[in-house]
């Protein structure tokens, strides 16, 4: 604690993400994506013109909001990137939720959601998940200051389906409805093809997890050209650039490779859905994913003691402290081979 700090930071918990570990662990703890990034990242790192690195970055970011605008189905005027979609997320806070209402979301979803709320003196208001742990989008009512969720939503895995978010959108006209689709690759219903009916629906986006790219921070917003120049208002504010002149080159290129970005998102989505079987046989309740991850309890055996047992084998798997999800165990999928060893390793507790 610090007598310089203002009062916001004094009473600021900053949000803590999953351990990056300096051993070599199996590490499904931060849902990054097993597999490397399309090969044409390897050419671009190794093409790339150094001289290229001498000038400041398009403030447009133009070449990469084209190609994602191609890829998603938009207009260029309807994208807008940043570094990571936390970075993104961030900004959407400041430009459309700093409002004298409640800003609504699920009681249980991304953590990271709490901290800029606190960051920025937006008041919260949340609704419980349904009995299945879904996003009941029912309790969401036009009286807020806006709204955001993850969907599929994150640590739980259930995303809900483009009908059902246009349903929402019917209701809450009034405020910026934001849709975090940070992992709607691996099998959920992306909402962006409502953005050219609803003004207030911003989607996010990320690198990070179907793309592989979690090490460069590349993230992503789609909404109206109104949404996105809020985002760019606040964004211009900091003086700061969009993106950097090699991410942008790596993110295009990442997205011209349709072929490896399917193969992956299917084997993740096979082991996945082995891997549930698998807990299951082995007495946990794993719940349905959309996701790349599990959030999975077992009856018998304690969580806090089967992360500590995983961890001493070497398998890094993720604990929430939290009242709500004490019991779960969050387990991001890797490699068959990966799985595999989860499995065996989870069978000398639990047999
Ligand atoms: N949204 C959700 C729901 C997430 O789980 C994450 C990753 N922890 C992010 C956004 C942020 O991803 P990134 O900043 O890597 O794009």
């Amino acid at each position: 604690m610090s007598k310089f700090w203002s009062p916001v930071v004094r009473e600021l918990t900053p949000y803590v993400p999953g351990e990056q570990p300096r051993e070599r662990l199996i590490k499904l703890n931060t849902n990054e994506n097993p597999y490397p990034p399309a090969p044409g990242v390897g050419a671009v790192l190794r093409d790339f013109p150094t001289d290229h690195l001498r000038l400041y970055p398009d403030p447009e970011s133009r070449a990469l909001r084209q190609a994602l605008a191609r890829e998603l189905g938009v207009t260029v005027e309807e994208v807008f990137v940043g570094n990571g979609s936390d970075e993104v997320l961030a900004l959407a806070f400041h430009a459309f939720f700093c409002q004298a209402r409640p800003l609504a979301m699920p009681d249980i979803t991304y953590s990271f959601y709490p901290v800029y709320c606190r960051l920025y003196g937006i008041e919260r208001r949340t609704h419980a998940l349904d009995d299945q742990w879904q996003v009941d989008l029912e309790a969401f009512g036009p009286d807020c200051g806006g709204v955001i969720f993850a969907n599929p939503n994150a640590p739980t895995g259930h995303g809900h389906g483009r009908d059902a978010i246009a349903g929402l959108l019917e209701r809450v006209t009034e405020s910026v409805v934001l849709v975090d689709e940070a992992y709607v690759d691996f099998g959920g219903e992306s909402a962006v093809p409502l953005v050219a009916r609803y003004p207030n629906l911003l989607v996010t986006g990320t690198f990070s997890k179907s793309r592989s790219l979690a090490g460069i921070r590349l993230g992503y917003a789609v909404g109206s050209p109104e949404l996105i120049e809020g985002l760019e208002r606040v964004k211009d504010s900091f003086n700061s650039y969009p993106i950097d002149s090699l991410a942008s080159a790596i993110g295009i290129a990442a997205l011209e490779d349709r072929e490896h970005f399917e193969a992956c998102r299917e084997k993740v989505i096979t082991t996945r859905e082995r891997t549930r079987r698998r807990l299951a046989d082995l007495g946990f309740e794993a719940l349905p994913s959309q996701t790349n991850f599990i959030l999975a309890r077992h009856s018998e055996f304690d969580a806090a003691q089967l992360f500590v047992g995983l961890r001493e084998r070497g398998i890094l798997v993720r604990h929430f402290g939290s009242d709500a999800l004490r019991d779960f165990l969050r387990i991001s999928i890797g490699t068959e081979d990966e799985m595999n060893s989860l499995i065996e390793t989870l069978e000398t507790f639990c047999r």
